[in-house]
């Protein structure tokens, strides 16, 4: 159920968290066939870490650093620009990140080596590593038009991924989180950006059957997400059901839960999920949260001349 009671502020933060639970999540499981995982754990539901990246219980991957990192950028500018963005990468990258998946690796360089922050268009670069990182987007340009929303989706995903089915679903997944955010139903989400997104790119449509093991191309991520969203009712099915799924685990994990924290709000998030997250991760998501709803606010204030 979606409550009315839910605060903006509770969905921008459980937004931030539910993406980084999400990863945390599913990061154990990332890789392994619904079959192995069944065998392994019978359900997984708890942030252990492990996983082929062998993760301390808590730890995040590459889905939620980046958002952080792209976070940063957007606050630090109080503007969406590519080429702090792309130095923000750069650095990340530096940083020698537990992941980095190939074309984001591949964007960075170029980005170094040209002083461009576009990846040249590519048809194959429709992995899901620009949308894993989308969520300081639709915080930042939350309440703004349509083809702002859109502008800015595109500077900070063609870093890295330049491909048009890319960006047709993450616009999809930055306006569903959008409309989460001012308390939409799931039948005006699908009815919206979801229809919307299936009739310009039927690859997406998800009602055929059971999206299991999903890799990363962002068509397959998007359709298990699609199918663990609307057919769960809280926080805590949502996301067990995503990463359950396998394949790109704590990607699935990392987009459901930041749609699934903006849909039921964070006070929604399992206590044990929210003690078992790395303590900086969590302090770091929950700072950038809230200063993605006060500087809302305060555009808010100021445009309503109060
Ligand atoms: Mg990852
Ligand atoms: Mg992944």
């Amino acid at each position: 159920m979606i409550s009315a009671s839910i605060s903006l502020e509770s969905r921008f933060v459980g937004a931030y968290l539910g993406l980084a639970i999400g990863d945390a999540l599913g990061a154990s499981v990332e890789f392994m066939t619904p079959n192995e995982i069944c065998h392994q754990f019978g359900v997984h539901q708890k942030i252990i870490g492990g996983g082929w990246l062998n993760l301390k219980a808590g730890q995040v991957t590459d889905d939620t650093t980046m958002a952080l990192a792209l976070g940063g950028a957007i606050l630090k500018d109080a503007d969406v620009n590519a080429f702090s963005i792309a130095d923000a990468f750069s650095q990340w990258l530096r940083n020698k990140p537990v992941d980095v998946g190939n074309t984001v690796r591949r964007g960075i360089v170029h980005y170094r080596n040209s002083g461009q922050p576009v990846s040249p268009e590519n048809e194959y670069n429709a992995g899901n590593g620009a949308c894993m990182r989308c969520l300081p987007i639709a915080l930042h340009t939350f309440g703004q038009a349509r083809e702002d929303v859109q502008m800015a989706s595109r500077l900070q995903a063609h870093i890295t991924h330049h491909n048009k089915v890319s960006d047709a679903g993450t616009e999809c997944i930055i306006f569903l989180a959008q409309m989460a955010l001012q308390g939409a139903t799931k039948p005006q989400m699908l009815a919206g950006p979801v229809a919307e997104l299936l009739l310009s790119y039927p690859c997406y449509v998800f009602r055929d059957k059971k999206c299991d093991n999903p890799s990363a191309y962002i068509v397959d991520t998007l359709r298990a997400v699609f199918q663990s969203i609307f057919d769960t009712d809280d926080f805590e099915t949502c996301l067990i059901d995503v990463v359950n799924r396998g394949g790109d685990a704590d990607t699935t994990g990392a987009i459901a839960g930041m749609l699934a924290g903006s849909l039921y709000g964070v006070e929604a998030i399992p206590a044990v999920w929210l003690k078992s997250l790395n303590s900086d991760v969590r302090a770091a998501c929950e700072y950038q949260a809230r200063e993605f709803y006060a500087r809302y606010c305060n555009a808010r204030s100021e445009a309503n001349g109060t």
